[in-house]
């Protein structure tokens, strides 16, 4: 059974349709990229998965169960965790608060620190500024401190917004370096970018989405070798 089915999504905003009949699945401990420009509807779908927005039709299946009808933080229960555009941490909060702040599904003391730690052995650039304000990092550890966050709900499906995003070259090399640590250590990834080389240097699979609609499909190398990605994606 696929980690997540995705069938025939439609997805609106009033007239707008911003998701038009997508389908795609990612096997268990895969990474798959969804990949395309501005406006194309990824970020969209991520929101849709995370119970965000709702689907007009179609179906989401985590592991066979139908997401598409249940509240947000059901959707966390079940497994998804969901690292936003822009990243989002509490700017006001310390690095270890904002940590706590993904942990609301562990209940106990000692079960939060013992994550805490397994976060910090992954970022350990986090547990030298544990107790800084979140609003006080640089970018690329904010980027680390919201994936930190997300790692803390213990989900099976980790999804990623744009990781990549305002970073400077080396911090995105560093994050993904993370994001495949991750990925080997058992967690399946779908991954949003809008660097099409990145994401296929990173993902088995990739979707190509224009407009609300896949427009291509297949594994990372056969993308890679594709005239079309290459002229439209990878600037070639
Ligand atoms: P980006 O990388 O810019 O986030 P994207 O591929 O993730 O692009 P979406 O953000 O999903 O694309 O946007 C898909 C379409 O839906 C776009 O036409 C966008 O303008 C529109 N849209 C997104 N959010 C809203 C909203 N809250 N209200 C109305 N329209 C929206």
């Amino acid at each position: 059974m696929a980690m997540l089915e995705v069938n025939d999504l439609h997805v609106s905003y009033g007239a707008i349709k911003a998701v038009q009949g997508v389908s795609f699945k990612l096997d268990k401990g895969e990474i798959v990229a969804l990949i395309g420009s501005n406006g194309a509807g990824k970020s969209t779908i991520l929101r849709t998965i995370s119970g965000l927005e709702r689907a007009k039709s179609g179906s989401i299946l985590l592991e066979g169960t139908e997401l598409t009808k249940l509240k947000a933080h059901k959707i966390v229960e079940q497994g998804i965790a969901h690292v936003p555009e822009g990243r989002r941490v509490f700017p006001g909060l310390t690095v270890t608060e904002n940590l706590r702040m993904g942990a609301n599904l562990i209940k106990n003391k000692a079960e939060i620190s013992a994550e805490m730690e397994k976060i910090f052995d992954i970022f350990p650039r986090l547990k030298e500024r544990e107790k800084q304000q979140a609003g006080t990092l640089s970018g690329g550890e904010q980027q680390m401190l919201a994936l930190g966050r997300a790692l803390m709900t213990e989900g099976k499906l980790l999804m990623l917004d744009e990781p990549s995003m305002g970073l400077a070259p080396i911090i995105v090399e560093e994050i993904f370096e993370i994001i495949k640590k991750i990925n080997a250590e058992g967690t399946s990834i779908l991954l949003i970018e809008q660097n099409a080389f990145l994401a296929l240097n990173t993902a088995s699979h990739a979707y190509v989405l224009e407009t609300g609609k896949i427009t291509m499909q297949g594994s990372s190398q056969e993308l890679l070798n594709d005239e079309r990605v290459k002229a439209a994606y990878l600037g070639a």
